[in-house]
């Protein structure tokens, strides 16, 4: 096996991109989406950085994800805006949606902007942060299209995938919230990155094939003894259930893009539905005692004395600068299970393995 290793980001992102145009993808469309990874990686997000890489190649050599293809506007009424995906890479049409979106919402006030079969969106939060970083606030609800490994609440079996759910909110001369987060207790992809790293989940994140509780994470990763899968549960118990449901309903049905309600195949593509409710702020009346009332909120709810054995209180979106600047600096580390993986997938495509 490949031996793990530490990277730094310009690096990887040329040996990804390397790998997605041998596998059929224009050079601006490689380059797009390996940056979008690698700031995957950078953020802190292993899950959903240059690890889904193997599975990408898969799913083009399979041809359920189709290189160089670009999101089609299916409806335009102004405010509301339908695009059909149309199973290209979702780093790229969901960044052609969004900058619709993005567009429509500073023209009208607002947008409602529903993307569906895009293939695999990476970090949500990636399309947040576009919104944000033109003052405007972006709210995603997302679907995924792929085996369903999350059990609704009291269920023994998956049902759904990891649907997130995304908030970003602009705070004047501040870095902005940007809350990102998968429904179930944790993200598929990280229980992938932990089977390859041989650790342990947390109890109460996974139901074995017989939807007794267990911390093995390889149970929704490795198919099990009696041939079937684990689940992981979703996050806050009932609550958490209801909003990965919203998602499903808002990113699936809503979208066009279509929910699942079918036992797992073996296909190794992954498409997402996003519903996305982009606002400008400066169009809704209120944006003096927005600025204002969200900045005395943050400063208040920041002088909230560190709980006994933690760091102190943080805002959404803190830890992802955190890790972008420390792995900008050190590097990137990935492990040997995952690194072996992209070497394969580099092979598949007539590239060296290392
Ligand atoms: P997570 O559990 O790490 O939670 C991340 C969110 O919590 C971020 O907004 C982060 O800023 C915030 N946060 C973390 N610690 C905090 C603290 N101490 N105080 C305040 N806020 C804090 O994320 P996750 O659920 O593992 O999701 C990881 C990524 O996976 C997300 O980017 C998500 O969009 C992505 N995802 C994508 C898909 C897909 O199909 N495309 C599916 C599921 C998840």
């Amino acid at each position: 096996m490949a031996a793990g290793i530490t990277i730094q980001a310009p690096e990887l992102q040329a040996r990804i991109a390397a790998i997605l145009r041998k596998a059929g993808s224009s050079t601006e469309e490689a380059e797009a989406v390996a940056a979008n990874l690698v700031l995957a990686n950078l953020s802190g997000h292993d899950s959903h950085g240059v690890g889904m890489v193997p599975r990408y190649v898969d799913a083009v050599l399979e041809g359920g994800l189709k290189p160089n293809t670009s999101a089609r506007v299916t409806l335009d009424t102004g405010a509301l805006l339908a695009l059909d995906g149309q199973r290209g890479y979702g780093q790229v049409v969901g960044v052609q949606a969004m900058e619709l979106a993005i567009t429509r919402a500073k023209d009208v006030g607002s947008c409602v902007m529903a993307l569906g079969q895009a293939h695999h969106l990476g970090r949500i939060g990636h399309f947040a942060e576009m919104a944000v970083a033109q003052g405007l606030v972006s709210i995603h609800f997302v679907n995924v299209l792929s085996r369903p490994v999350v059990a609704p609440w009291h269920g023994g079996d998956g049902r759904f995938g990891t649907n997130p759910c995304c908030i970003g909110v602009p705070l004047q001369a501040r870095e902005p919230f940007v809350l990102d987060f998968a429904t179930s207790r944790v993200a598929q992809g990280k229980m992938r990155v932990a089977h390859n790293a041989g650790k342990r989940a947390e109890p109460g994140t996974l139901i074995d094939e017989d939807g007794r509780p267990t911390t093995d994470p390889g149970v929704v990763v490795v198919p099990q003894p009696k041939g079937g899968f684990g689940a992981l549960m979703t996050f806050g118990e009932h609550k958490g259930y209801g909003l990965a449901v919203a998602c499903e309903l808002l990113g699936g049905a809503l979208t066009g893009g279509g929910t699942w309600h079918r036992p797992a195949d073996q296909a190794r593509s992954v498409y997402n539905g996003m519903l996305a409710i982009v606002i400008d702020p400066q169009r809704l009346g209120t944006a003096d005692t927005f600025t204002r009332e969200a900045l005395e909120f943050v400063d208040w709810l920041q002088k909230s004395p560190p709980g006994p054995g933690t760091d102190g209180v943080l805002l959404a979106g803190d830890p992802e600068r955190k890790a972008r600047e420390e792995r900008r600096r050190d590097g990137i580390a990935i492990d040997a299970a995952t690194w072996g993986e992209i070497g394969a997938a580099a092979a598949k495509v007539g590239l060296p393995a290392a």
